[in-house]
């Protein structure tokens, strides 16, 4: 498989990253987003059509993080509800789901309003039940969205199953009708486009180096100079590095991993996606499936790893399990492998906030393609002081943990124990 696999995503075949390099940085701005992911991206959106003079500094190629290399699923995060019932109890919960909702409702809009071309669809997504006690799990917590919240789901008998999924791999199911998917990297170049064209500027390959506040806002320091900035949003994500360690101690970067096949008949893609939706699954090292969004390949994601580096060598450990659920895909050939970084906060909820006078809004889980240009948008109606700025997210704690200095050395252990787990529990 070595010589002919790409190792990068496929979704950078229609949508290749890119390089904005302005003449010259700007000496002042009213705003400096750091970070070109969906976030920094739609917070300058919203800033510039505002009028506020925006730079966005991105250390790569723009957007080369999660936001175009995910695989574009659009949903709420399916375990919200449950999670923050616990934590927080059931008021609480109620108004949290429904930002969560907001978010998913405002990036469908934000894709059909900017007419950006990526393929959205909004057919449902299906959630495969691993074991039973999952799906007996799953059926009450559908039964509550759909009692307390009226949220849309339907749950999937065992018999019903390969209705929506070509495998006998689960014991039942939930079909989400209200969500769906988009080809995330063409999402990400429309984003971009809409921002350059309401007058952000944007500059790739440009790591911000340091932060320091002054009497009126902000010095950022980078390789290509130094910009003034009344206001900084930091939307760093998983890739949050070394620049502020207050963050770094909060954000923990997993790995997710993908592959694509090389294109497939008609039949064999339906025979894995009959609905022709995006799939996923309750195994705590969830596993995903959709067919392309030409509806040519499918293209497979999971194996959360934090010690694998080459994606050549997790696609042939990728393929494998998508082998054992789909059988049918044994002579299907890979094309394409490749990894992206997800943030993980420690109370798993999305951060959006205020750190020594910097905005931020980060860690998503693999919920971000909904949640953060919502609140990359919150985030700069914050920094506008607009009367619509308010979350439901505002007051969570943005939890750090003991021992916690930004490199996450048990989460290999904490991934093999959920391995485990997926393979014992009932
Ligand atoms: C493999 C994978 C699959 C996923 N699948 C899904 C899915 O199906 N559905 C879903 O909802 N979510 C999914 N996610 C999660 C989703 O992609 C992310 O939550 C979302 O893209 C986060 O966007 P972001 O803009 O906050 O971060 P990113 O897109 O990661 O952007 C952060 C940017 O910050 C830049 N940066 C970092 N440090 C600096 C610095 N010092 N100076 C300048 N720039 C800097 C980086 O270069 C990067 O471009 C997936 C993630 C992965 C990795």
């Amino acid at each position: 498989m070595a010589n002919t696999v790409k190792p990068e995503p496929y979704w950078w075949d229609a949508a290749p990253r890119r390089t904005e390099a302005p003449a010259t940085l700007p000496a002042r701005v009213d705003v400096a987003v750091v970070g070109g992911g969906y976030t920094g991206l739609s917070a300058a959106l919203t800033l510039a059509r505002r009028s506020r003079e925006v730079l966005v500094f991105d250390a790569d190629a723009t957007g080369s993080g999660a936001s175009s290399r995910n695989q574009g699923h659009l949903g709420v995060n399916r375990h919200f509800y449950a999670r923050a019932t616990a934590a927080y109890g059931k008021e609480k919960a109620h108004r949290l789901f429904r930002e969560d909702e907001a978010a998913l409702e405002f990036t469908f809009d934000l894709i059909r309003h900017e007419k950006i071309e990526c393929y959205l669809q909004r057919n449902g997504r299906f959630v495969g039940a691993a074991k039973p006690g999952q799906y007996e799990q799953m059926a009450r917590e559908a039964e509550a969205l759909r009692r307390e919240i009226g949220y849309e789901v339907h749950t999937v008998p065992r018999a019903e199953v390969r209705q929506h999924i070509g495998t006998d791999d689960y014991v039942g199911g939930e079909l989400r009708p209200r969500e769906g998917c988009v080809h995330s990297a063409l999402f990400h170049n429309g984003l971009l486009d809409r921002a350059l064209e309401a007058g952000a500027k944007v500059v790739s390959e440009t790591p911000v180096q340091h932060i320091e506040r002054t009497k009126d806002g902000f010095t950022i320091s980078s390789p290509k100079g130094k910009v003034q900035a009344r206001d900084v949003l930091i939307a760093t994500n998983a890739l949050s590095g070394d620049l502020i360690p207050y963050i770094k101690r909060r954000i923990l970067p997993l790995n997710g991993a993908g592959i694509a096949t090389e294109p497939l008949s008609p039949e064999l893609i339906r025979s894995v996606v009959p609905g022709m939706r995006p799939c996923v699954d309750t195994r705590k090292v969830g596993r995903t499936v959709r067919p392309s969004p030409d509806g040519t390949r499918i293209v497979y994601g999971g194996r959360a790893t934090m010690a694998e580096r080459d994606p050549l060598v997790s696609g042939v450990k990728l393929r494998a399990i998508m082998c054992s659920v789909f059988p049918q895909l044994s002579d299907a050939r890979i094309t394409h492998s490749w990894f992206g970084p997800t943030g993980i906060t420690f109370q798993m909820m999305p951060h959006i906030g205020l750190y020594q006078g910097m905005h931020c809004a980060l860690g998503y889980s693999p919920y971000g393609v909904a949640q953060a240009p919502y609140l990359g948008h919150k985030a700069a109606l914050r920094i506008l002081r607009a009367n619509d700025a308010a979350t439901a997210f505002d007051d969570l704690p943005f939890e750090t943990r003991p021992l916690y200095y930004g490199n996450p050395w048990f989460l290999p252990a904490v991934v093999a124990y959920y391995r485990y787990k997926d393979f014992v529990s009932r």
